[in-house]
């Protein structure tokens, strides 16, 4: 199994290294940014699968960077909040946060509560993706596109599952195409365009123009939300 990594965005040094060293202990891989800009860009670039956010930072604070987290990513975050802010968690988890541990915290504790994050994060995932207006079930084959129910083959599913989990990132005829003839079993058309193109006569509002699956000359085709 590869390990999950943990972006740990905390600018005091001592806090910062004594939660990396526990959490790789734990078997977790780890990212630390002491400062909330560096700490974004860490987000985009090495696709943490969980957040560890402290919430006053230099720069950039944690609230506005779980605000601007959110506008693209479910990335689960754990906040770190001060003792007495109440009012800090209540906004934490408005901002989007999963979850928040009070400081002086206990490591134990934290831990604890990145693996629940995770496993309910990976229980949603296996049933259910949702992406602004297009939500996915994966048990039922079917994708629900502005309230709207289709019901897609599994290759359909399987790359608008690759879409959905790569949003506004550009895909490349040959990523999509393993992703297709890992779940094909549709037939002989091996090439990739074909099956975008019924793809998007099932999910967008004018397959001719589409605002959701994007084709992106000579790269391949991007999501967009
Ligand atoms: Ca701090």
């Amino acid at each position: 199994m590869i390990p999950q990594t943990i972006l740990i965005i905390e600018d005091e040094e001592r806090i910062a290294h004594w939660v990396q060293s526990y959490f790789r202990r734990a078997g977790f891989q780890t990212q630390v940014a002491r400062n909330g800009h560096t700490g974004l860009d860490m987000v985009w670039k090495e696709k943490p699968d969980l957040i560890v956010l402290d919430l006053m930072l230099p720069g950039l604070d944690g609230w506005a960077l779980c605000k601007q987290v959110r506008r693209n990513s479910d990335v689960p975050i754990i906040m770190l909040t001060a003792r007495d802010a109440q009012q800090d968690r209540v906004s934490g988890l408005e901002m989007g946060a999963d979850d928040y541990v009070v400081k002086p915290f206990d490591l134990e504790e934290l831990v604890a509560r990145t693996r629940a994050v995770l496993r309910r994060v990976a229980g949603t995932i296996a049933e259910q993706l949702t992406v602004g207006e297009l939500s996915i079930h994966l048990g039922t084959n079917t994708c629900i596109v502005r309230g709207t129910t289709v019901s897609l083959t599994r290759t359909q599913l399987a790359l608008m599952t690759a879409f959905m989990r790569h949003p506004n990132q550009i895909l490349n005829r040959d990523q999509l195409l393993d992703i297709a003839f890992n779940n094909d079993f549709e037939g002989f058309d091996r090439s990739i365009d074909a099956h975008i193109r019924r793809l998007r006569h099932k999910i967008e509002p004018n397959p001719s123009q589409p605002q959701y699956i994007l084709t992106v000359y000579g790269l391949g085709y991007k999501f967009v939300t």
